[in-house]
């Protein structure tokens, strides 16, 4: 087949490794992955049947290049045991991730007559991923599980770690499950179609990773980010892997989030005061959840220099930097034209933040570039003043 003379495809992709608890599994980064889907995917696979859980955007783009790597597979491998496909599309967006909507897919998926054996393929971002990941938890007490991730957000941050889940009523995430993938391909050649605003919200949980805790990725994403955000393909793929390999060792050292203060709380970086103005704003979709954590970034550092763990010069770094790959870095530059939310209403979503504890909100502060650590002894005035300092 020609995707065989395609030189991005010849090429050995790359892997990184996660332990867990249970069982370890790899991510592969790098490009071509998905036209070379079934050779990956397959020696995973416990039985002969697959079901793809996919979106309305990503079917008519993607889902046609790893059916074809099955096709070609069973050309090539006569003798091999044939796989059967299915696929299960749900409507874009945010609202998929809900029990009416989980509710949908197991029926339609316990209809194809699965059994224990038959794994679940997640193809596209973070909604897909955390919807087929928690449908793959609980039907049949649990059944192998796939993460097929097209967005950056994806591939860098909701693909690996074993968090699935749908959101409640009363806030988002609250029903879910751990539950790790067998395997994770993270191919960034999908990422060529992905919305430029979609790509860059992106780069903002790659800043964060190395803002928490790999000061040599921060450093990296201030040489390469402006490549990445681009869409540079072989940037693409390093800040994938890069970002991939920090965030593995830390659920590999924390796979459940029992600890409190490092481990995989460091992962909230910026999203304190990146959930407040998410939670503060009405229209679903107006602010990106990575443009929320880009801000929150910025107030991280500020609140650090405040602080007295991070300097003035530090904290503009990370601003201009931000600034210069087009992410938000002040409340003004918000997207949407509601205008900043007030303090007061910012304060309220922060006391009742799920990682605040007796209406006490908890932020994980820098330490320098590449360090930090979960704080609660942050005070009203001290987020005040930052949020002032912000453009609140
Ligand atoms: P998403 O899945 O909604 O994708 C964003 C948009 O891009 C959607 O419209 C989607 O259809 C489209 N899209 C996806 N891939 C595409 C491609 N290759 N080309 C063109 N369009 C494409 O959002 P997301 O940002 O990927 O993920 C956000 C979700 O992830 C949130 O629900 C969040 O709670 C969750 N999340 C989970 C974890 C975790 O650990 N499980 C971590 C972070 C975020
Ligand atoms: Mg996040």
């Amino acid at each position: 087949p020609p995707a065989m003379n395609n030189p991005s495809t010849a090429q050995q992709p790359l892997c990184v490794h996660v332990k867990g608890l249970a069982a370890d599994y790899d991510i592969l980064t790098g490009q071509g992955l998905l036209q070379r889907g079934a050779e990956h995917i397959i020696p995973h696979m416990k039985g002969g049947h697959g079901v793809i859980i996919t979106d309305e955007n990503v079917a008519p783009l993607h889902l046609e290049t790893l059916l074809e790597s099955f096709q070609a597979h069973a050309k090539a491998h006569p003798k091999a045991k044939p796989v059967r496909l299915d696929v299960l599309t749900v409507p874009a967006g945010e609202r998929s991730k809900s029990l009416s909507r989980y509710g949908h897919v197991m029926d339609s998926l316990l209809a194809l007559g699965i059994d224990r054996r038959t794994t679940i393929l997640a193809l596209g971002g973070g909604v897909v991923g955390d919807l087929a990941g928690f449908v793959a938890a609980t039907a049949l007490r649990g059944l192998p599980f796939i993460q097929l991730p097209t967005t950056l957000l994806s591939q860098v941050d909701s693909s690996v770690g074993g968090k699935t889940g749908l959101n409640a009523a009363a806030g988002k995430n609250l029903i879910g499950a751990f539950w790790q993938p067998q395997l994770v391909l993270a191919d960034s050649d999908t990422l060529a179609t992905l919305p430029e605003r979609e790509l860059k919200a992106g780069y903002g949980e790659i800043v964060k990773s190395g803002l928490a805790g790999d000061k040599a990725l921060f450093e990296w994403c201030e040489a390469n980010g402006a490549g990445v955000v681009a869409g540079d393909p072989t940037l693409l793929a390093e800040a994938v892997r890069r970002t991939c390999t920090f965030k593995a060792r830390i659920v590999s050292a924390d796979e459940h989030e029992r600890n409190e203060t490092t481990g995989r709380a460091l992962l909230n970086l910026g999203h304190t005061f990146g959930h407040a103005f998410e939670t503060a704003q009405h229209h679903e979709g107006a602010l990106l959840h990575g443009e929320a954590v880009a801000l929150g970034l910025c107030q991280a550092m500020a609140l650090a220099v405040l602080r007295g763990s991070a300097t003035e010069e530090e904290k503009q770094r990370v601003t201009r930097h931000l600034a210069q790959t087009g992410l938000p870095t002040t409340a003004q530059e918000l997207p949407g034209d509601h205008g900043a939310p007030s303090i007061e209403v910012l304060l309220h979503h922060m006391t009742r933040d799920k990682k605040a504890r007796d209406g006490k909100a908890a932020f994980v502060v820098p330490h320098g570039l590449g360090a930090s650590q979960l704080e609660r002894t942050v005070t009203t005035a001290e987020i005040r003043q930052v949020l002032l300092a912000t453009g609140c």
